[in-house]
């Protein structure tokens, strides 16, 4: 794969009133203009920060609106052009994952990237009716839809369905990944009145938390949940960064459900974007540096 075909953009979200009653200092910065992200070692005040460069970096000042615009959009734009698009948001709990995807209605600047994505798609295209196809997860239900507003309600049921556990990090945090997809076909009449027929998949992939166990406070059964989590996204970095390297003969599809999944849409003619979520805080350091050494194996 084209190393193109993957972007990598960063998100630093605004510090929250549980970080500023903590006193918690900020640890990141960007430089938009030139994608650059510093992280800030607060154990090593005297350290020149850590410095990652990515296709965008973003932070508080700048809305998903924006972010849409300035990087999903070609990637939605090829999808209704046929090519295979997939969009994941990469972060621990509590990072923007889903404000990112999912968004705020209010202000519609934060709406997030699925509804935009979903507009976009319906605005540029005619859509045709498959019921049989792509249905290859037990319990996955597929749906024909006509409108943003159908896809709106099968996606809030989906969410509904989402396992969510509670953890330490935030009682809303959720210990599983999300996929939707829009799968479409493309029909259009040529010129001599011939039809043509072209397919093309959307994913949409809000992960799961990657925050290591030890700070989840998780034991057992979501310990053990914990630990898959993190094994499959280890397991969709090592996909990523096999896909860029471009040299790689064998690309480890196979060890993860998770990536098992996305195979045909991680790779081949699917453009990529992740979108790396982070807390500018302080105490949130290890798991930033975290992301962000994930987020610089897939460039
Ligand atoms: P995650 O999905 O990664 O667990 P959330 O998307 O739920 O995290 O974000 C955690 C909290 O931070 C939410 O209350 C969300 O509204 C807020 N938040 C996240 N990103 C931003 C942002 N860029 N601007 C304002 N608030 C944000």
């Amino acid at each position: 794969m084209a190393s193109e075909a993957v972007k990598v953009m960063a998100r630093c979200r605004p510090m929250n009133e549980r970080e500023k009653a903590l006193g918690c200092k900020a640890v990141v910065r960007t430089e938009s203009a030139r994608g650059q992200c510093f992280l800030q070692n607060p154990a090593a005040a005297g350290e020149p920060p850590k410095q990652f460069t990515f296709d965008g970096a973003y932070d508080q000042e700048h809305s998903t609106e924006q972010i849409y615009n300035e990087i999903a959009y070609p990637l939605v734009e090829g999808v209704t052009e046929g090519y295979n698009g997939t969009i994941f948001a990469y972060g621990q709990t509590g990072s923007g994952k889903s404000f990112t995807m999912q968004g705020v209605v209010d202000p519609p600047t934060q709406r997030g990237i699925i509804p935009r994505a979903l507009e976009h798609i319906f605005e540029s295209v005619q859509l045709k009716e498959h019921p049989e196809k792509g249905v290859y997860v037990k319990g996955l239900s597929l749906h024909t839809v006509h409108s943003v507003l159908q896809c709106e309600q099968i996606m809030e049921t989906g969410w509904r369905n989402r396992a969510v556990g509670y953890t330490l990090m935030n009682k809303d945090s959720s210990r599983s990944h999300s996929i939707f997809t829009v799968n479409m076909e493309i029909y259009t009449v040529d010129e001599r009145g011939q039809d043509h027929l072209r397919a093309a998949k959307l994913n949409l992939v809000d992960l799961a938390g990657s925050e290591r166990q030890s700070k989840t406070g998780a034991t057992g059964e979501r310990l053990k949940e914990a630990t898959k989590i993190n094994l499959s996204l280890s397991a969709l970095g090592n996909v990523i960064s096999a896909l860029v390297d471009g040299r790689c003969k064998h690309i480890p599809y196979r060890d993860s459900k998770l990536t098992r999944l996305l195979q045909d849409s991680l790779g081949g003619n699917t453009k990529t974007l992740m979108v790396a979520c982070l807390s500018p805080a302080d105490n949130n350091y290890d798991e930033s540096l975290s992301t962000l050494r994930y987020a610089n194996r897939a460039k």
